[in-house]
């Protein structure tokens, strides 16, 4: 039977599989005995699917259309490096705590993915469940977040509320006597983490690449043609590709896209968010902290697997399409960091960077058919869609190889607001720079 097994599976594949005996034995032999992770294939005439984004979502979905729904000829296009965008930008924190219908079954779904993702993908995205700890400032904040995490644990999830005391035991390097705004407690995840943002995108091209997805780098879509309803052509800069059905996930640069689609305006808006890393350090924060009231200042912060603190803090606030961030947010993130935790201050900052948010009206994201029969949009992932990856390419696929909304999605659409079905998590209205 293994035997059988065997001769079933490709068994080059087999030999470049990651797993204890390969790992052991490259190691003897200066780790000549890898292939190419993924493939550098000519692009098609033809696809069925065409996936345009060459980030997580993109990449997930490409994966989950030939996995779960055994679409074959698929392709994802991207214009820089798989990852080069929002994907390998951000500050990699996963967590579930969503409240509102839709998006609390979605994003718990999306934690349960990556709880698996490693052995799914056959390789390490380094998902560390070390606990997500947001700071509570005022009663109100204590009576609202107990209210959303008690919403979870009805709903399968897991949440705890520690006193002040626990808190302190917990973390007690953090400055609870002068902080700008005092902590009185603290809302907890523990499922919730960090996982490695690279290895996420190299972990799903390479197992979409080996289901026969051609992931075609340096490929941008420079325009639209349409006919009779529907996109007949995506020309690109490496020539003219077809597909049946065309998926846009091109996060901040959506508007870009729709626009040479030929369609209107979108309820989405593109601004800059950036994120700063340190030089390394021994061991000293060992979960995802949140501080700050939402609002007045709003700042988070973990530790890389290498040593470095990883923060990161609110928008920039004005619309740009720009990857690279403004001084003041330098300075305000600056001063969030020492607030907080003022044995930070001599650190040396190493790099900070921006990405470009696809900011939607109400916070919440849409994955959608459009007015274009063959075209479908996935979009609208504010600043929180790393976490949303895997979940986003499950049903993104489901909705592209079905044409039909799964229920969890079927409010996430551009209708939404004429209907007046407003998936607002915080509560802030309809001012894009506002969500997160
Ligand atoms: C600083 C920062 C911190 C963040 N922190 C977190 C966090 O802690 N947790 C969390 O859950 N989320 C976080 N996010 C948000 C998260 O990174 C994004 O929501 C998510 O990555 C968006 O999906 P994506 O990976 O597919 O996007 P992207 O990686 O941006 O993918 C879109 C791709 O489309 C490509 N593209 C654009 N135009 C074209 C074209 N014309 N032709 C071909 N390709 C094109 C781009 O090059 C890009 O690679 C953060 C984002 C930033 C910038």
């Amino acid at each position: 039977m293994i035997l059988g097994l065997y001769k079933k599976k490709n068994i080059k594949e087999i030999m470049t599989r990651f797993n204890a005996w390969n790992v052991f034995k490259n190691g003897l032999n200066g780790q000549t005995g890898w292939s190419r992770q993924w493939r550098d294939p000519e692009p098609k005439e033809n696809y069925e699917v065409v996936i345009v984004g060459g980030g997580l979502h993109g990449l997930a979905t490409a994966y989950y259309l030939a996995k779960n729904h055994n679409i074959k000829k698929i392709a994802v296009l991207e214009k820089g490096w798989i990852g080069g965008g929002n994907a390998g930008r951000n500050t990699t924190i996963v967590r579930s705590n969503y409240m509102m219908p839709g998006n609390r079954e979605f994003y718990e779904h999306s934690l349960k993915l990556w709880e698996n993702l490693s052995h799914d993908l056959n390789y390490n995205v380094m998902f560390s469940q070390r606990a997500h700890v947001v700071l509570l400032h005022s009663p109100g904040a204590i009576d609202a977040f107990a209210r959303r995490y008690n919403i979870m644990k009805l709903t399968g999830s897991d949440g705890e509320l520690w006193n002040l005391d626990k808190l302190k035991r917990k973390i007690p390097h953090l400055n609870y006597d002068n902080v700008r705004f005092p902590i009185l407690g603290a809302i907890v995840q523990p499922r919730a983490g960090n996982a490695r943002h690279d290895s996420a995108a190299w972990g799903y091209a390479r197992a979409a690449d080996s289901l026969g997805v051609d992931i075609l780098q340096n490929c941008e879509v420079t325009g639209v043609t349409r006919k009779n309803g529907s996109i007949e052509s995506l020309q690109t800069s490496r020539g003219i590709i077809k597909g049946k059905k065309i998926g846009f996930a091109v996060a901040g640069h959506t508007s870009v896209l729709w626009q040479m689609a030929g369609l209107g305006n979108l309820p989405i808006e593109s601004h800059k968010l950036q994120a700063f890393v340190t030089e390394a350090i021994k061991p000293l924060l060992d979960c995802v902290l949140i501080y700050g009231p939402a609002g007045a200042a709003h700042f988070y912060i973990s530790q890389s697997d290498k040593g470095s603190m990883v923060f990161g803090g609110e928008l920039d606030w004005y619309k740009s399409y720009a990857q690279r961030g403004n001084l003041p947010t330098v300075k305000e993130n600056g001063e969030c960091a020492m607030a907080i935790m003022p044995c930070l201050g001599k650190l040396r900052l190493l790099r900070h960077w921006a990405g470009v948010m696809d900011m939607s009206m109400d916070g919440s994201f849409f994955m959608c058919k459009t007015p274009i029969a063959n075209l479908y949009l996935n979009a609208g992932w504010n600043y929180g869609g790393f976490k949303a990856s895997p979940a986003s390419g499950w049903y993104f696929a489901d909705l592209i190889a079905n044409e039909r909304p799964h229920k969890i999605i079927e409010n996430h659409n551009l209708e939404r607001f004429e209907k007046g079905i407003n998936l607002d998590e915080r509560g802030i209205g309809p001012d894009p720079k506002m969500h997160g």
